[in-house]
């Protein structure tokens, strides 16, 4: 019988591919590589203004050198609470240059959220937007262990103020140091601080998981590295590749996959401070990236566009979807809009550092004939998948189980959590709390969080399976399914649905087409109109949300 251990995964890449870098060295060390061959090439482009590699490099040596002047030692967290800005790349390179790790921070999180990261983390120096400093992360922050306090404004480094997205005009603080005038004041070789090893923390990343209050992974810089040279590896894009920043840089599929990356390789990033469809369509016009990942609900957004035209996805030579649940339908929708695009699907979490299976080049992934769920990809060399069982048993290929991940860009643990990190990585293997099982060819296909699960009489649901039905129905946009408590069954089937623009549908409508293409105990018993579902910043539908408002 096969097992997991013959890595049925690997036939799907050439033997250059399966060339594994040993230890490549870290992004840090890449960028510098990158700066010192080639210091006029853009890092960075925002809106219409430019980084080069060269202002990059010293921007960022000037940022670590004031922040090592103000005490910032080797092994301390910079907490960096910023959209998708050039500042968030100064900060990032400025404390690991200063030896020190960066605590990503999503820029909505409200006051109870910030400062628990603040406090669990230890962060001593913070780096937040101008408005936010003056809204609450002063107060926040003078509660905290941070003793450093940077603001950035989203106005700098380009002319175009974009009312779409920059409406919160200039506010500097008194009590907080801007970033740019920092690191300018500061000009000057880094300090005189190691470069970081593998084993090093780079970031500490705070995600929900299954469970409790958000934990903070440990992103190493060989978790980072390991990633990031073997997507440069398969991509093989050009020298002046251009990748666009969809997904936002404080997760980290965008940290990893767009800037980790493209820094280690050379090219440039193109950022549009936080994602919206019209500006997004229009920077795929003015910077004609390669490449771009983002959750597919970004891609339902673009799609969801009348001005979007084949023309404007012309210069991409693959766009990946991660993070959340892709369907298939979707994936056919995209192909028509973007004149053949495939959207190539990509399943990872926080503690594995971003992708741990994807779609090896020039393939598509298989739809399972049986639940019509759309493989995620297969294991990437390098890379251990297994399916197990309640016991912690490889169940047969094609079972379900839980998927547990092994590899280099698996998270050593979380942030002073023994027991949490002993408990979700039993001897270094990540215990991902996803429900997913293997074909024989070794494709992945994530079936659902295992707590989503819904119980209808007795029977096994996955929301997952309802709602790649629902997307196929030509009005849906958005479909979210939960269980709720039903006296009778125990748990019923409830969808909740938001239609595309001009669309219409009604609830019934939509109950009597999952009917016929669904067992009778799946189908939604109830469905729920809604403009615009709930979903986290980084475009996860928050189903969660969606079963207490229902329960
Ligand atoms: P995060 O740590 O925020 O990146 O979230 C990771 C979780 O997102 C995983 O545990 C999965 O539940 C979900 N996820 C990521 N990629 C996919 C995918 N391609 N299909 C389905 N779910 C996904």
């Amino acid at each position: 019988m096969m097992r997991y251990a013959d890595r049925p995964w690997l036939k799907h890449f050439t033997e250059e591919q399966l060339e594994d870098v040993e230890n490549p060295p870290s992004v840090l060390h890449s960028f510098l590589e990158a700066a010192e061959r080639a210091p006029a090439r853009p890092a960075l482009r925002y809106f219409d203004g430019t980084v080069s590699y060269g202002e990059l490099d010293a921007l960022s040596d000037g940022l670590a050198r004031r922040l090592a002047d103000r005490g910032f030692a080797p092994g301390d967290r910079l907490a960096v609470m910023l959209q998708n800005v050039p500042q968030f790349v100064i900060a990032l390179l400025a404390a690991w240059k200063a030896g020190g790790a960066v605590v990503p921070v999503n820029p909505m999180y409200k006051e109870g959220e910030l400062a628990h990261i603040l406090a669990d983390a230890g962060a001593t120096a913070i780096v937040c937007s101008e408005r936010a400093w003056h809204d609450y992360v002063r107060a926040t922050a003078a509660l905290s262990p941070v003793r450093i306090a940077l603001t950035a404004s989203e106005l700098d480094l380009q002319t175009r103020d974009d009312p779409r997205v920059l409406t919160a005009g200039r506010r500097p603080a008194d009590d907080a140091e801007d970033v740019l005038t920092a690191a300018r004041a500061a000009a000057g070789p880094r300090p005189d601080v190691a470069l970081p090893r593998s084993g090093d923390t780079a970031l500490i990343s705070y995600t929900s998981g299954t469970s409790g209050r958000p934990k903070g992974a440990i992103n190493t810089h060989g978790n980072i590295s390991f990633n990031a040279h073997r997507q440069v590896r398969v991509q093989d894009f050009p020298a002046d590749a251009v990748v666009f920043a969809l997904a936002p840089l404080f997760h980290i599929t965008g940290l990893v996959c767009e800037l980790a990356a493209a820094l280690s390789a050379g090219h440039t990033v193109a950022l549009a401070y936080r994602f919206e469809p019209g500006v997004v369509l229009d920077a795929f016009r003015e910077h004609r990236p390669v490449y771009t990942v983002g959750p597919s609900t970004a891609f339902m957004a673009l799609l969801a566009r009348p001005d979007a035209t084949a023309e404007d996805f012309a210069s991409f030579q693959l766009i990946s979807s991660g993070g959340a649940p892709l369907p298939p339908a979707v994936v056919e929708a995209f192909r028509i809009r973007s004149g053949g695009l495939y959207l190539a699907n990509g399943y990872g979490l926080t503690e594995c550092t971003a992708p741990c299976a994807s779609v090896p080049p020039g393939r598509e992934a298989p739809v399972d004939p049986e639940s019509g769920t759309l493989a995620v990809g297969v294991p990437g060399p390098g890379t251990m998948i297994r399916i197990l069982d309640d016991k912690g048993a490889e169940v047969p290929f094609g079972e379900s189980g839980e998927i547990a991940v092994s590899g280099p860009m698996v998270v050593p643990g979380y942030w002073n959590k023994p027991e949490e990190s002993a408990a979700a990585l039993p001897g270094g293997e990540l215990l991902t709390g996803d429900i997913g099982f293997m074909d024989e060819d070794g494709w992945l296909y994530v079936v659902d969080r295992k707590k989503d699960m819904i119980s209808a009489s007795g029977f096994k649901v996955w929301p997952r399976e309802v709602e790649d039905v629902l997307y196929t129905h030509p009005a849906v946009r958005e479909a979210a399914v939960v269980g709720v408590p039903d006296s009778y069954r125990g748990e019923s089937v409830k969808a909740y649905v938001s239609l595309r623009p001009g669309a219409s549908a009604e609830p019934a409508e939509l109950i009597a087409y999952c009917k016929e293409r669904l067992a009778a105990y799946k189908y939604p018993r109830e469905v729920e109109m809604l403009v615009e579902l709930p979903k986290t910043a980084t475009g996860k539908i928050l189903r969660r949300e969606l079963k207490t408002s229902a329960g």
